[in-house]
């Protein structure tokens, strides 16, 4: 994985989507809230793009090697 994962926890709806189709990377905290598991960082990097931008609310964010947040909308 070359990409940086962060969840933002004020955007997500607790929709279970990224734990749903990626089990390994994603569960939910004590609030329900998605966050990240250690299995993230042997998701390739193209699965995680395609996953980020299907979470309804962009609250999986995705950084690049120098740190630039990606653009998920485009
Ligand atoms: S897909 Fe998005 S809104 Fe749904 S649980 Fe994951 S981070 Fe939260």
């Amino acid at each position: 994985m070359a990409y940086t994962v962060k969840i933002d926890k004020q955007s997500c709806l607790s929709s279970g989507r990224c734990v749903t189709v990626a089990a390994e990377a994603f569960g939910f905290d004590g609030d329900e809230l998605a966050e990240t598991l250690p299995g993230v960082a042997s998701v390739p990097d193209e699965r995680l793009l395609e996953i980020a931008k299907s979470c309804p609310s962009y609250a999986i964010l995705l950084f690049d090697e120098q740190g630039r947040e990606l653009d998920l909308t485009s």
